[in-house]
């Protein structure tokens, strides 16, 4: 999935990033007491990093990076009819929301469900198509025999 464009945390880092041939300095200090040698980010007094967003990134990268073991996933059997289809994309979206299954394995679910509807759609069109071809041809036998 592509990363949101009105992301703000997103859009601040780039926009620090970008005007960094500006030579304000970041007003905080290291751990050691010695200025931080970071640039300021633009119209502000810090970094990126003494600005708390460094850390806020930390965050999001540490639940992108969650683990994902096939064990935590409840098993699904291959869908039959449609309602099938239902019950495994709902299972799917619960298993992404709480980050046991992982979103690329869902996007291909997703895709795949898509895929067997559209061939059910056929298959079920088929179907009707036959039962009125053979109505069809019953009618003419009747009127051909008069
Ligand atoms: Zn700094």
């Amino acid at each position: 999935m592509r990363a949101s464009k009105a992301d703000p945390l997103r859009a601040r880092l780039t926009r620090g990033e970008s005007r960094s041939h500006e030579t304000k300095r970041c007003a905080a200090k290291t751990r050691k007491g010695t200025p931080c040698p970071n640039r300021a980010m633009t119209g502000k007094t810090r970094c990126n990093f003494h600005s708390g967003l460094a850390s806020l990134a930390g965050q999001r990268g540490g639940r992108r990076r969650a683990r994902y073991s096939a064990e935590d996933l409840a098993p699904i059997t291959p869908p039959e009819n449609s309602g099938d289809v239902l019950k495994v994309l709902s299972q799917v979206i619960g298993e992404v929301h709480d980050l046991r299954l992982e979103p690329r394995v869902a996007n291909s679910l997703a895709y795949l469900s898509s895929a067997y509807l559209s061939a059910l759609q056929v298959a079920d069109l088929d179907e009707r198509l036959k039962a009125l071809e053979a109505r069809h041809d019953v009618l003419q036998k009747v009127r051909g025999g008069r």
